[in-house]
């Protein structure tokens, strides 16, 4: 039997509110068994802990997403450090850099996220890392300090076949989004031929990154949801010309010995 495993998303974002029993119920039936969801914030990590008790598909991870830095209050480290204490098997994320975005302070975004990798090696944890336009700087950080041995990944890859060696060889995942589905990304798709199969993820990004071909089959279903995953795989198995049960075995696997930090026997 087919399962799969959706390596980031935000289950606890607001916008699932009002329909998380059917998007649930729908993910059950679409097979995906895990999904690692990632907190943005202080305010939603309280919400995530909740559903990850709720729900036993829900493997959280806690962090300050650079987009939302400011918003930390002085209480985060210790906050965040008690969360990891009280879910053993939760990651640290959602973490990064965003060159992206208009107004940026480098310095904050640096300290911020090497802050929090420092947490998840201390503590052994998968750590989900975001990165914009960023592809100069990230590598360097990453080979500037210790990496957690329990590994990371890139989330929605946005780099190109370059990036792809060097993640590889820092011990990063590289997971593919409904970005990948869009037939202009050869970039992408570019990208996504080179990953050694052995370092691929997939996953939604939801409620963002809404799959191309969704509106046609789900009319009027949105935002997008962990059961899209697999637009994501049939799309990536077809860029790999691989058959697509193969490949939900292999990204499942892979995303097991990352957020459980063993193989999947
Ligand atoms: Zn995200």
């Amino acid at each position: 039997m087919i399962r799969l495993f959706d390596a980031h998303a935000h289950i606890q974002d607001d916008r699932f509110k009002a329909s998380l029993n059917e998007v649930h119920e729908r993910w059950r039936k679409a097979n995906i068994t895990n999904i690692a969801s990632c907190g943005s914030c202080q305010a939603d990590w309280v919400r995530l802990a909740e559903l990850a008790g709720q729900m036993s598909e829900i493997i959280p991870s806690f962090g300050l997403h650079p987009w939302y830095l400011k918003e930390a209050d002085s209480s985060w480290r210790a906050d965040l450090i008690e969360l990891l204490e009280k879910h053993p098997d939760a990651g640290v994320g959602e973490v990064g850099l965003d060159y992206a975005v208009s107004t940026r302070e480098d310095q904050l975004m640096h300290d911020m996220f090497t802050a929090q990798l420092e947490i998840a090696v201390k503590m052994n944890r998968a750590v989900s890392i975001h990165c914009r336009r960023a592809w100069d700087v990230l590598p360097e950080l990453l080979k500037s300090m210790n990496r957690p041995p329990r590994g990371f990944m890139v989330h929605s890859f946005s780099g190109g076949i370059g990036q792809v060696d060097t993640i590889v060889k820092l011990g990063g995942f590289i997971s593919f989004s409904g970005s990948i589905t869009r037939h202009r990304n050869k970039r992408g798709i570019d990208a996504c031929r080179k990953v050694p199969l052995d370092h691929l993820l997939i996953e939604t990004d939801s409620p963002d990154i809404l799959p191309s071909g969704v509106e046609k089959n789900n009319a009027g279903r949105l935002p997008n949801e962990p059961e899209n995953l697999l637009f994501v795989l049939n799309r990536v198995a077809e860029i790999r010309g691989m058959p697509a049960g193969e490949l939900a075995e292999a990204t499942y696997n892979n995303a097991v010995r990352l957020f459980h930090g063993r193989d999947n026997q």
